[in-house]
């Protein structure tokens, strides 16, 4: 597709980003037979082809409305026309600038900014987000029922912590959400690593990875959070941590895509480079490990869920199941497994119609053959669904605790 920007946008890092995405894509839409929100409505501009138009328009300097921002908008992100694209279309580069475009066009309603800005502001400090879910659950009572059913349930009483081995090392992201919401997960993966004779440990300094600023209009707070963090993970890997260890496949996807955030920044533009190669989910150090199962799982039928960051954005699909099975479980993978469950990080909250939608058609398939529980390896994925979840909802981390 021929992309004819205007000479001051063509010019700079972002104009020229855009046009070799636009450029890329031969429109022949076989991306939109993957895409969830197409499938929801069946409008052109809610599947990847259209929205590629919009931007196009938009960047071409077309007039653009609150209807283009609404289609940008219902976008997740979750980058399955992508993997479904023949030609290569890094439609997520694309609508990293055109959305921020587009809006910065056509404005937001300051209800919308308001519920943003709210949204960033908890999440992003776990000391909040825990103070948040603290009042949330005291007062819970009070709350309109579709922010009480958002509580995320109490995390369990955890096993003992991991005994250090005085082997190898890595570093580990707390996170913030993940950090208040579901300490469990890192517990999990501490001792899981300790077997393998890996210490798995937090980096003091380092936060918030800044997915949730990025996407919520703050790119600046992001690149700030993604320098701390750059900063205090280069410190651990210098003094010997092998790998930068994420058990929440979203922020893990996008410390990935650190390089394109801080692309114009000469200072940290290298750094973050060596870090996106650092950053490993945990099935991919497991994957390879000699980690023996010790015992019989209770309730080896178990789902997998392949959250749309590990599948799409680390290209990891299928690998979950591959070790559970290793492991003497009896994993699940859905039909349609390529379709998003609708978290997309702070989309569950700005749009929840689709939200709610995707996620009843995905708990629909995960739960077809009666799984006793299903594992997902994402912080905002597992909040998404354990809300209406008729069985519970886990890190597969904690599965494969259990049974080492
Ligand atoms: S599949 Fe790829 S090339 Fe075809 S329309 Fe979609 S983005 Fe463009
Ligand atoms: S990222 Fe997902 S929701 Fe957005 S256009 Fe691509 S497939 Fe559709």
């Amino acid at each position: 597709m021929r992309a004819n920007l205007p000479a001051g946008l063509a010019d700079t890092l972002e104009g020229a980003r855009a046009e070799a995405v636009i450029r890329a894509c031969v429109h022949c839409g076989m991306c939109n037979a993957v895409c969830p929100t197409f499938q929801l409505t069946g409008d052109e501009l809610d599947g990847p082809r259209g929205r590629i138009y919009l931007m196009k328009g938009a960047l071409e300097g077309e007039a653009v409305s609150a209807e283009t921002r609404l289609h940008l908008d219902r976008c997740l992100e979750c980058r399955a026309c992508e993997t479904a694209c023949p030609s290569g279309v890094e439609y997520h580069r694309l609508l990293d600038i055109g959305r921020p475009f587009v809006e910065a066009r056509v404005g937001r309603p300051w209800r919308e900014r308001v519920t943003r800005t709210l949204i960033r502001w908890v999440s992003v400090e776990p000391a909040r987000f825990a103070a948040a879910l603290a009042l949330g659950r005291a007062f819970a009572w009070a709350l309109p029922k579709r922010l009480r059913g958002k509580l995320p349930q109490r995390p369990p009483s955890s096993p003992e912590p991991a005994k250090p081995t005085a082997g190898a090392r890595m570093t580990l992201l707390a996170g913030c959400v993940q950090a208040a919401a579901a300490p469990q997960f890192n517990a999990a993966a501490q001792r899981v690593f300790a077997r393998i004779g890996v210490d798995l440990a937090e980096a003091p300094t380092a936060g918030c990875c800044g997915a949730v600023s990025f996407h919520l209009d703050a790119p600046q707070e992001a690149r700030a959070f993604a320098r701390r963090n750059i900063d205090a993970w280069t410190r651990q890997l210098d003094a010997g941590a092998e790998a930068v260890v994420v058990t929440a496949s979203g922020c893990a996807a996008f410390i990935k895509d650190y390089p394109d955030l801080l692309a114009g920044d000469p200072l940290y533009a290298e750094k973050a480079r060596r870090i996106a190669a650092a950053v490993r989910d945990p099935v991919e150090v497991l994957a390879g490990a000699p980690l023996v199962a010790v015992r019989a799982p209770a309730h080896p039928c178990i789902a997998v869920h392949d959250p749309c960051t590990l599948r799409n954005g680390l290209k990891l699909g299928g690998q979950v199941a591959a070790l559970l099975v290793r492991l003497g479980l009896e994993p699940q993978t859905p039909r349609d497994a390529h379709l998003c469950c609708g978290s997309a990080g702070p989309y569950a909250l700005t749009q929840p119609a689709f939200a709610g939608a995707l996620r009843a058609n995905k708990l629909a398939v995960l739960t077809e053959q009666a799984p006793s529980a299903i594992c997902t390896a994402n912080i905002g994925c597992w909040m998404h669904l354990a809300e209406t979840s008729p069985v519970p909802v886990r890190h597969w981390l904690e599965a494969v605790d259990e049974v080492t």
